[in-house]
């Protein structure tokens, strides 16, 4: 199955191309199965890097309307939102399921909280914020409104280094992505990124080697998404080197099981 459940628009403003301008291209490349997520609005946080909330309506029934066209076609239409999660927008989450009817969320906890942008957890340094980070996608696996977790290692990009310490945290998040059937992404956008000089060694600021080795020997459940940020990138050399990658790390990579998901979701909220 051919898949990209990670991918953008340009209503997020560091992003180009429409709903359609990239389920064109998904199709062109013959893919069985497109997921548009878009950063989420929230009422309290910047609009500097997400859609606005006036636009959601319009960003859904564009996606509707695809739907329709392609009913009985090869591909496969999901369209949901990339989110953090916070308690305080539970309610909210939940919401966009039952009122705008979408079909998935993906955990993409950029923030501690999205009301502050010192709290990207990209800068974290210390153990006590990879903790925090740690316990709140925990929390966030609890609602099982996620599909799978994006880029679940960006909290360490910023780390010089790896230690036991980190380990046993990164070993309790891969260990509760397990226990509740959350997917670990490994992320084609850090590939696309590429690599940076740390002094000792050649590395991704993510996927983080050391993360991913762990989830190896665990076994967790993982997917490989574009991240596509404009239509081109829905099936560039870095997608393709990103699944190349993680196969040769022998990572557990599972075709993506949308029942099972949705099915959890309605037991939880009566959707
Ligand atoms: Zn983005
Ligand atoms: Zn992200």
């Amino acid at each position: 199955m051919k898949y990209t459940l990670h991918n953008h628009t340009y209503l997020c403003k560091h992003a180009s191309g429409s709903v359609t301008d990239m389920v064109n291209e998904a199709i062109k490349q013959k893919f069985d199965v497109i997921g548009i997520s878009d950063h989420v609005p929230y009422k309290d946080a910047e609009t500097m890097y997400r859609m606005e909330f006036s636009e959601r309506n319009a960003y859904l029934e564009e996606a509707n309307y695809l739907k329709n066209i392609y009913k009985n076609s090869s591909i496969k239409l999901y369209i949901g939102y990339e989110a953090e999660y916070q308690k305080r927008h539970l309610n909210y989450l939940i919401s966009l399921f039952k009122e705008h009817k979408i079909d998935y969320l993906v955990l993409g906890h950029h923030y501690q909280d999205v009301s502050n942008l010192y709290t990207y957890y990209g800068r974290s340094t210390t153990i006590e914020q990879l903790r925090c980070y740690v316990n709140d996608c925990i929390e966030a696996m609890k609602t099982k409104l996620f599909w799978f977790i994006a880029h679940p290692d960006i909290v360490l990009m910023s780390f010089d280094k790896f230690t036991k310490e980190m380990e046993l945290e990164c070993r309790k998040l891969i260990s509760a992505s397990i226990d509740y059937n959350v997917y670990l992404e490994y992320n084609g956008g850090g590939v696309r990124n590429g690599y940076y000089n740390n002094l000792s060694q050649k590395d991704y600021l993510y996927p983080k080697l050391e993360f991913w080795k762990l989830v190896k020997e665990m076994k967790g459940k993982v997917l490989v998404n574009a991240d596509a940020h404009s239509p081109y990138q829905i099936n560039d050399e870095a997608y393709k080197l990103a699944l190349k990658q993680a196969k040769k790390l022998g990572l557990n990579l599972v075709e993506p099981d949308y029942y099972s998901y949705i099915d959890r979701l309605k037991l939880e909220y009566d959707i």
